[in-house]
């Protein structure tokens, strides 16, 4: 197998696999730099919460990726992939003051949101150089699960609070190195984006030593034919410019960074599974799939579609299907999808499945999570192993019951 075969990579897998590909997930590298060529410091920190295999890490910093982590575990996992302190930065979301001191201990540039904790952490670490984020109060997209920029959102400091962040900065003497924001998860206009950058342009105005302006992420991939996409050339060329421009009425050539987890490894990923049983209902026909929620969990929590393809049939002629798992309540994965006709046994492809696919999976049911390929180079490589029965029980704790419990 030299050709990036699904097919017998699904085959060779017992169960449900999850497949990446690593010239995918560097192509969409390359294409965000070359969109930002203007910038003379770019920094791209790869959102590892997306896709955090440690193989995929690696792969990241083997391209000159950086690392944005949201818990002192995927710090963790980023140095033991192989990245330097100094390339990872940690921007967590309501966690105690004694993870982000832990992390900050080990060299990583920590990102805080909160005036409490930044006021704690500021009086007792004067000298650590901390980044702050900021909630500009930009609507990004609809999706209020994913959307974090509006006014009652719990990520950032509102823009309205600075005011108190530099009383905090004046009083703790503690240096803020970098301003950040991340509205959400998709950037759907360039305008709105840009916007909102002159809000973090005008915070970042106020703070006299910094280093770094980091910009977040959103960047929108397409799930299906016609979805709208972030036009990452054109807000390349437009924000490149007015960040140099600003650096100039800073004063100081600054680095600005990104931390795209879904633009990245969205379209490398693919989740195969077998198709169970096809079943026939009075007005719906089933497709049932060796899988469920508890390995893809996007249909349902956030109603996010992904294409499916029969790739054991794909000439077949199309008929209409509703694919399902094998979850005991309802776990629609597509309704009513036009898929080349399925028999029992085939095997289908979720497309877009690099990002938040895998990370989101869970034992439910008590089914074992899926194992994950890298294709690269030719060749399927395995970077996880399909759970077995002994992972169920591993921290399952059986009591010796000493008497029989009465009804
Ligand atoms: C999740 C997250 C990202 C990545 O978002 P994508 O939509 O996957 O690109 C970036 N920054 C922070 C702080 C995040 O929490």
């Amino acid at each position: 197998m030299t050709h990036f075969d699904l097919e017998t990579i699904a085959k060779r897998a017992n169960g449900p696999v999850y497949v990446y590909e690593a010239s995918k997930i560097h192509s969409q590298y390359q294409r965000l730099k070359n969109a930002f060529s203007g910038v003379a410091q770019l920094k791209i920190n790869y959102a590892c919460k997306a896709l955090s295999n440690i193989s995929i890490l690696k792969l990241m910093q083997n391209m000159g990726s950086g690392l944005d982590t949201v818990s002192i575990q995927e710090v963790q996992l980023g140095l033991e992939a192989g990245f330097e302190p100094a390339d990872i930065i940690f921007t967590p979301n309501g966690v105690s003051l004694g993870e982000i001191e832990t992390v900050a201990k080990m060299g990583v540039q920590i990102n805080i949101d909160n005036l409490s904790i930044l006021e704690q952490f500021g009086t007792k670490h004067p000298k650590v150089p901390v980044c702050i984020r900021i909630n500009p109060h930009v609507m990004a997209g609809g999706n209020s699960n994913i959307s974090v920029g509006h006014i009652d959102s719990k990520f950032g400091i509102s823009i309205h609070q600075i005011p108190h962040v530099l009383r905090i900065v004046e009083n703790t003497k503690m240096h803020i190195n970098g301003v950040h924001m991340h509205t959400g998860s998709d950037i759907l206009d360039i305008e709105v984006f840009l916007h909102a950058s002159e809000i973090l342009f005008n915070t970042a105005l106020q703070f006299k030593d910094l280093s770094f302006i980091d910009f977040g992420s959103g960047f929108k991939v397409p799930y299906r034919e016609g979805d709208i996409e972030t036009n990452i050339e054109e807000l390349g060329e437009k924000l490149a410019n007015r960040f140099a421009e600003f650096c100039k009425t800073y004063g100081k050539t600054l680095e600005l960074a990104f931390e795209p987890g879904k633009f990245l490894v969205s379209q490398a990923g693919y989740f195969l599974t077998k198709v169970n049983a096809v079943k026939q209902t009075t007005s719906t026909v089933f497709a049932q799939v060796d899988s469920g929620f508890n390995h893809l969990i996007r249909p349902m929590l956030y109603n996010s579609y992904h294409e499916i393809v029969n790739i054991s049939n794909p000439e077949g002629r199309e008929r209409f299907y509703t694919v399902v798992g094998y979850i005991c309540e309802t776990d629609t994965f597509g309704s009513n999808r036009k898929i080349a006709e399925i028999s029992e046994g085939d095997v289908v492809a979720f497309k877009n499945a690099g990002a938040y696919c895998f990370t989101m999976a869970s034992n439910y049911n008590s089914r074992f999570r899926p194992a994950e390929v890298l294709w690269y180079e030719g060749q399927a490589h395995l970077i996880r192993k399909q759970e077995t029965f002994e992972d169920l029980l591993q921290n399952q704790v059986l009591i010796d019951f000493k008497e029989k419990v009465e009804a």
